[in-house]
């Protein structure tokens, strides 16, 4: 088993989002341990290789009993600043989202992950290494075919001026625009392949970012408390505290184009179409992500993921 502990650097991406044509798992166990972002506390996962038409689940060790959590839109808690997964035993794990994009990155379709500890441990606040930590153990091209979600009717979700329109289209592309025009961020468009893997490179490495005066009060909600600058960008007004240059000139957008491709991949499988989104944020994100479930589940296609169990 590899064992990782937040490693920046990264190589090419071998797979994309749309990746290969036929399932995968990864060749051996990984772990990786950190501190948890909101919790503070000292978390450890295993990524586990699994059987084809697994899906990818949460095995949550405490205090003795284990509980699964599937990954899937219908279970998740709460999308506030991360995104949460809770099953009907009340078992949760928290800040799933970049190690979800990691999967989705490597085209990772089946693995059940030992979680010990409230969350998924934050590292450098980017997916690079569990990319990284995929690749150096290989991926295991399965015998099933993969399954596609294609999109063949717009569908849209709204919240104020911000949104996220899903239309139909032969490709896999995520046309993203963050707005902070308060401080440095300021307002950017990027559009991404998701099939391009030097794009998925630039947004696996991309780190998460907060506003200096966000930190008091989300501290206040007992949030982040295992945030530094060791794994979250902090910008005050025009400047950034970290001491260093951001890893790359559009890390912000990329960030929130890496958090909606980790709670989009809560369906379990690449999404054909072409993804629009203004002002993302996880409860937009994983909104959508349910929308797309539903309408699945009302044409009667097949299911990505298996709903809550216990
Ligand atoms: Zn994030």
């Amino acid at each position: 088993m590899r064992h990782c502990t937040g490693e920046p650097s990264i190589g090419e991406i071998e797979f994309g989002v749309r990746g290969t044509m036929r399932q995968s798992t990864l060749k051996a166990p990984i772990s990786f341990s950190g501190l948890g972002l909101h919790s503070g506390d000292e978390c450890r996962i295993v990524v586990r290789p699994a059987e084809e038409y697994v899906g990818i689940s949460f095995k949550c060790h405490k205090a003795g009993a284990v509980s699964v959590i599937a990954a899937a839109p219908e279970n998740v808690g709460c999308a506030f600043h991360g995104t949460a997964l809770v099953n009907s035993s009340g078992a949760s794990v928290a800040t799933v989202e970049h190690l979800m994009a990691a999967l989705a990155i490597c085209a990772i379709d089946n693995t059940v992950i030992d979680v010990f500890g409230p969350e998924i441990p934050i590292l450098d606040g980017s997916s690079a290494p569990f990319v990284n930590e995929i690749k150096a153990v290989g991926i295991e091209r399965q015998g099933a075919e993969r399954h596609e979600i294609i999109i063949d009717q717009p569908v849209s979700i709204k919240d104020g001026d911000r949104s996220i329109l899903i239309e139909p289209a032969d490709g896999f592309r995520l046309d993203t625009t963050i707005d902070f025009e308060d401080c440095l961020i300021g307002r950017q468009s990027l559009s991404v392949a998701l099939d391009n893997s030097a794009m998925l490179e630039r947004m696996a490495k991309s780190r998460t970012f907060c506003r200096l005066y966000e930190v008091q009060g989300l501290r206040a909600m007992d949030l982040i408390r295992g945030g530094s600058l060791d794994n979250s960008i902090v910008v005050d007004g025009d400047k950034i505290l970290n001491g260093d240059d951001l890893r790359d000139p559009y890390e912000f957008v990329l960030h929130k184009a890496l958090d909606l491709v980790g709670d989009f991949y809560l369906l379990g499988a690449p999404i054909r179409g072409v993804i629009t989104a203004f002002k993302p944020g996880h409860d937009l994100n994983t909104r959508a992500a349910l929308a797309i479930s539903e309408l699945q589940r009302r044409q009667n296609q097949t299911p990505s993921r298996l709903a809550a169990t216990a």
